[in-house]
């Protein structure tokens, strides 16, 4: 029988893949990693331009309610005490994000919680909607539809490409919605940006593992499934089997990045632009995230784009028919390659978090797959 080279291959040198790699080589496995990019961290990449730690692939704000998570994560970094507390922009006005008293005071007037439950109970009942069937129904009964339509349809359809009314509920209940002067965006009890950066974090996880970079694992599919005994793949699934079915609709993005000589542009690290006709979705001051006082400042803003098979896939459009199209690619994948396990944002086709993407690698049940 031929010896295999490698117990484990990992596709993908991103969070998912750094993690069980790390995993991996902590249970004394011998695991490769594979990345088509020149660098490893996939999309939470971070590097330092002008003494400024810089998101290269837009904000990335770690917090999670899992323990387990914080805990694994804090063996490798410590972070710093940031909240994400962003604003909204339409028109000439900012709001407070995420929705609370704040944001409706500033659209309705509205003082106390008694006021807005009353005020938002009044819009939902002119409205007419008992059971919400997508995100632009669910927007109005949670917000009403005056906040809906300052402040989450232009950024909704922008950041989609699609109608408010074609995207499925979930993805506006990642935002809270609270009756307190609190615009601290996320409600998990951990929270903050690793003090040296994401990328030494991943760096950290994959020191001592063979990592091959610039290597495209679908040029040379075979090959490297003949080299190990089981394969973790953490790209598009549509991608490995060469779109057969179809494709799967994701959405991507592009940055466009602006040095300032000064120390302070925006005054905080994120603004959302949600008026439809701001080409771009958000701005980003660097800095801010680590409280930086350099001189010079760098503000990246974030610009939604079709995705085509030559750009980069960031979020999955996770809607009932692209959902069906995933189960059937899964299913082949089990049928054409058992030894190929799928995983991480674009691996399971979900809109994960940073937190959720690392509890499933936590949960990958590593030598029980490759034994
Ligand atoms: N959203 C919005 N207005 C905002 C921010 C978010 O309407 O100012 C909606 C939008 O549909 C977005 C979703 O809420 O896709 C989730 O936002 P989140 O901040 O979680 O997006 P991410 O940080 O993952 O890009």
């Amino acid at each position: 029988m031929l010896i295999k080279m490698f117990d484990l291959i990992i596709v993908g040198a991103g969070l998912y893949g750094s993690v069980l790699a790390y995993r991996a080589k902590e249970r004394g496995l011998r695991v490769l990693v594979l990345e088509k990019r020149t660098h490893v961290g996939g999309n939470v990449r971070d590097e330092q331009r002008e003494g400024i730690n810089v998101h290269c692939y837009g904000p990335h704000i770690f917090h999670t309610k899992y323990d387990e998570v914080w805990h694994f994560a804090e063996r490798f970094i410590s972070f710093n005490h940031f909240r994400y507390m962003p604003l909204a922009r339409y028109k000439e006005c900012l709001y407070n994000l995420p929705f609370n008293m704040h944001t409706f005071y500033q659209l309705y007037g509205v003082q106390t919680p008694e006021e807005a439950k009353i005020r938002l109970e009044h819009e939902r009942l002119e409205e007419g909607i008992t059971e919400p069937h997508n995100l632009e129904e669910k927007a109005i009964s949670l917000v009403g539809r005056t906040l809906y339509e300052r402040l989450i349809k232009g950024y909704t359809e922008k950041q989609w490409g699609c109608k408010a009314t074609e995207l499925p509920s979930f993805i506006i209940e990642r935002l809270p919605v609270r009756f307190t002067y609190d615009n601290n965006y996320f409600n998990d009890p951990y929270q903050g940006i690793p003090v040296e950066g994401y990328t030494l974090w991943i760096n950290k996880m994959l020191d001592g593992v063979e990592v091959r970079l610039g290597v495209d694992f679908l040029h040379d599919k075979w090959y490297w499934l003949s080299q190990c005994k089981r394969l973790v793949y953490s790209g598009s699934v549509d991608a490995l089997y060469d779109y057969q079915l179809g494709e799967l609709a994701y959405r991507s993005l592009r940055f466009e990045d602006t040095l300032y000589d000064m120390e302070n542009v925006q005054g905080c690290a994120v603004i959302n632009e949600t008026d439809i006709t701001v080409p771009y979705t958000r701005s980003i001051e660097h800095k801010h995230f680590n409280f930086g006082r350099q001189p010079c400042s760098i503000v990246t803003r974030e610009y939604p784009q079709e995705w085509d098979r030559t750009k980069e896939a960031f979020y999955p459009v996770d809607n009932e028919s692209n959902r069906n199209l995933y189960l059937r690619y899964k299913e082949l994948n089990s049928r054409m390659n058992p030894k190929i396990s799928l995983g991480g944002r674009l691996g399971d086709y979900r809109y994960y978090n940073m937190d959720e993407v690392i509890k499933k690698a936590l949960e990958f049940e590593l030598i029980k797959k490759i034994l």
